[in-house]
């Protein structure tokens, strides 16, 4: 079974003879200086330069997850650490009497919420949120997880189950691989970054066997198919089919050897991901039969053909423009491999339609040469973007159980993390909205556990003032209005007005809301959002088109035409025009940024239904590099995912803590002699909590001993973290 759920994997688990075991047995019986601070909250005083000393130290050596409260932060590693993921510290986790007793790590995490789940504690479906910026291991990290639920949910069933659980899991396991394929790219900063976030639920029945999974996705970054940043590349399916498509599909696929494609840059290098075989047997295994990835991956050639026709400036505005002399048989090849006529392809691109005036009118206005290439682009991104969401769907189909057979899930969310870059515009506007969303969730629920600890431990305590997000939530999607709506607004009355004029009536129109400014030094025109996180510049300049994502209809017309069979299901005949485009209708306009709203709700709705578990994905640096920690690297990132947030709130409501004993023996000498009687298991201070379980007064002398003893205590701490 293990080399079976680790067929696809891209590190590998371990046998027991393995030589790794033995960096395992050192990890299990390693006595690392450190290991008392295992959780971020015990670390006295809690300030983010004592948290960050805490995690360099722990990373120094090679202990890379550390509690923080109700959250646990994963350090990448940067080296093979196979030992940390075998099946056997699987089961050793999954078997412990007392996950608290063993050290952090992300099984603690997966065990914590199987657990929660047989218990039947309300709510009994739970959810792990991994965050982190780009190159974290957010994805590594759900892999993992995926890896430890379908090697512990099937430990304790009976043999004729376990073939049927093996090949559901198997199933389930095999959707990553074929997801990172068609949804993954090299990025500067992730050579298998994830262009798309994903929620995967694994569907458990009453007995807590994996029965099925299903995915839901968010925002693939559609626009790489036609463009890829200096040094980046485009999705990982189109290296795998131009390098490991065997001879007999190369001719029938039209994809010779060697041949250049202007949609792939950077394909000199090989990389891990660019194995082909372990797409294709994972999408056999989802039931992607040959006869269907061929279909497939001929769409994708005839993409891939279709970014090579370029087109010359036409001399007269009246002429459409030709195809540059080079860029013919590609027009030819494209075609052919989308199953569309070549004069149709050709006009599509270099005619807009349009119609006006009470009878319908149609006029054909030809188009630019940038406006012929921009439609080329378009029928990429559209094409490619539908397929993507119908491989889903078939993922879906595949590995989804039917409702009559599981009762509660485990829900994984790998979303990016908060971003803010030179230039900054809808995409991480949207991104960072749901950040804001994720963090407003995760303080909700933070503070809700600080509560129930306090209240366990019998402490008395006035609830802390906190200043959350919500002024900027409201600034992004408030009603009646807010960032959001503004910019749909733009949309639905489909006007022409200017980025300037757009920052005019955001600022007229929020004005009174804290989370807003702008940067007034720059040239072009912004608004500045003060996200938790710290504050971010978006531009203006093309949020209100990339909204609206218009989708010229006779590009929609064309692939309808086709007469292939894959592109007929994601254009079907019946389809109607996209309202966007349209602009006259009535019904809401359908934006980018609308469907992200909307998506976003169900998730959080979702969420909201289930008890949440956070990891915090850090990367120590950003050069990929073993045993390098770059403070200013890492403190930016616990800033951006919440944990100095944390901190903060630890801080604000008991910053030490101290177990009940060590107090009694540290300060007890200020008492009169008089017996007490310890609770072992209270472990915050803030007033004497001596006093609070013992139920006595103490005498005036005594209380101002004991205050100013405390006094001295807070004294030491920095200001910020005074409660
Ligand atoms: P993105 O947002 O770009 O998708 P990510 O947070 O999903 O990034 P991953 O792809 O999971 O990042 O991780 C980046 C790389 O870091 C992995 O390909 C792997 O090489 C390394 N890595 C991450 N976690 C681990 C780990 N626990 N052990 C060893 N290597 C790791
Ligand atoms: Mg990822």
């Amino acid at each position: 079974m293990l080399q079976q759920i680790n067929g696809q994997g891209t590190h590998s688990l371990l046998c027991s003879n393995d030589p790794l075991r033995e960096d395992l047995q050192v990890f299990l019986e390693s006595e690392i200086q450190l290991a008392e601070l295992d959780d971020l909250i015990k670390v006295n005083p809690v300030t983010p330069a004592t948290v960050l000393r805490c995690l360099q130290e722990r990373y120094q050596v090679d202990v890379f997850y550390t509690n923080a409260g109700c959250t646990l932060v994963a350090l990448n590693p940067f080296k093979p650490v196979s030992y940390l993921y075998c099946p056997e510290l699987m089961r050793d986790y999954h078997i412990a009497p007392q996950l608290q007793k063993l050290k952090p790590h992300i099984f603690t995490v997966g065990e914590q919420t199987y657990r929660n789940v047989k218990s039947q504690l309300e709510p009994v479906n739970q959810s792990i949120i991994v965050s982190g910026e780009s190159g974290a291991g957010k994805t590594w990290t759900s892999r993992c997880l995926m890896k430890f639920y379908a090697t512990v949910t099937n430990s304790s069933i009976s043999e004729e189950s376990h073939e049927r659980v093996e090949r559901i899991e198997k199933r389930v396991l095999d959707s990553n691989p074929v997801m990172e394929a068609f949804g993954n790219a090299c990025t500067l900063r992730n050579s298998n970054s994830s262009r798309f976030g994903k929620y995967i639920q694994l569907q458990l029945n009453r007995t807590q066997q994996m029965t099925g999974a299903s995915v839901q996705t968010y925002l693939l970054e559609k626009t790489r198919v036609a463009y890829q940043a200096p040094l980046e590349r485009n999705f990982h399916i189109f290296y795998q089919i131009t390098k490991g498509a065997s001879s007999s599909e190369r001719l029938e696929w039209h994809l010779p050897e060697g041949a250049a494609f202007r949609w792939l840059p950077n394909s000199e290098r090989t990389l891990e991901e660019d194995c082909f075989e372990v797409t294709r047997d994972a999408m056999l295994h989802l039931g992607i039969d040959h006869s269907i990835q061929n279909n497939i991956f001929k769409v994708l050639s005839g993409l891939l053909h279709l970014g090579n026709i370029r087109f010359a400036e036409s001399e007269d505005e009246s002429q459409v423009c030709q195809p540059q002399e080079d860029a013919k048989c590609f027009v030819m090849t494209a075609a052919s491999l989308l199953r569309i006529s070549k004069e149709e392809l050709l006009e599509t691109l270099r005619v807009r339609t349009i119609t006006a005036g009470k009878q319908q009118q149609v006029f054909r206005k030809p188009c630019s040469r940038a406006e012929c290439e921009t439609r080329r682009d378009c029928l990429a991104k559209v094409t490619y973007a539908r397929l993507f969401d119908w491989l889903v769907s078939i993922i879906n189909g595949s590995i989804c159980a039917e409702s009559s057979t599981w009762d509660t899930f485990i829900g994984l969310l790998d979303v990016y993390g908060f971003e803010c870059f030179p230039n900054n515009n809808l995409e991480q506007l949207c991104i960072n909205y749901a950040n804001e969303k994720l963090q407003q969730h995760f303080v909700a629920h933070y503070l809700r556990a600080q509560q129930e600890e306090y209240a366990a431990e019998g402490l008395k305590w006035s609830f802390i003032s906190y200043q959350d997000n919500q002024s900027c939530l409201d600034l992004i999607e408030g009603s009646p209005v807010s960032i959001c709506s503004l910019i749909n607004e733009e949309c639905r009355l489909n006007r022409l007005s200017s980025a300037i004029q757009l920052q005019t009536r955001i600022e007229n129109a929020l004005s009174s809301n804290v989370s807003l400014s702008r940067d007034k030094l720059s040239k072009s025109p912004n608004f500045v959002i003060a996200h938790y996180a710290g504050p971010v510049q978006y531009q203006i300049e093309g949020m209100v088109e990339k909204n609206k994502d218009p989708v010229p209809p006779e590009l929609i017309q064309l692939l309808q035409h086709s007469r292939d069979s894959l592109l007929q299901k994601l254009f079907p005949s019946q389809e109607k025009e996209p309202e966007q485009v349209s602009g006259q209708s009535k019904a809401p306009v359908v934006t980018v940024v609308s469907k992200f709203k909307s998506s976003l709700e169900q998730l959080m709705q979702v969420l909201h239904s289930t008890t949440p578990h956070y990891i915090r994905c850090i990367k120590p640096n950003s050069q990929g590099q073993a045993q390098k920690f770059q403070a200013n690297e890492v403190l930016s990132q616990l800033k951006a995912c919440g944990i100095v947030e944390t901190v903060h709130i630890s801080a604000a409501g008991f910053p030490i803590r101290l177990s009940f004993q060590s107090f009694l023996e540290r300060y007890d000498l200020l008492r009169k002699p008089q017996p007490v009687q310890p609770s072992p298991s209270s472990r915050l201070s803030r007033s004497s909590p001596t006093r609070e379980h013992s139920g006595q007064q103490p005498s005036p002398e005594e209380e101002v001993g004991l205050q100013s003893l405390i006094g001295d205590i807070l004294r030491t701490l920095p200001p910020m973290t005074r409660p």
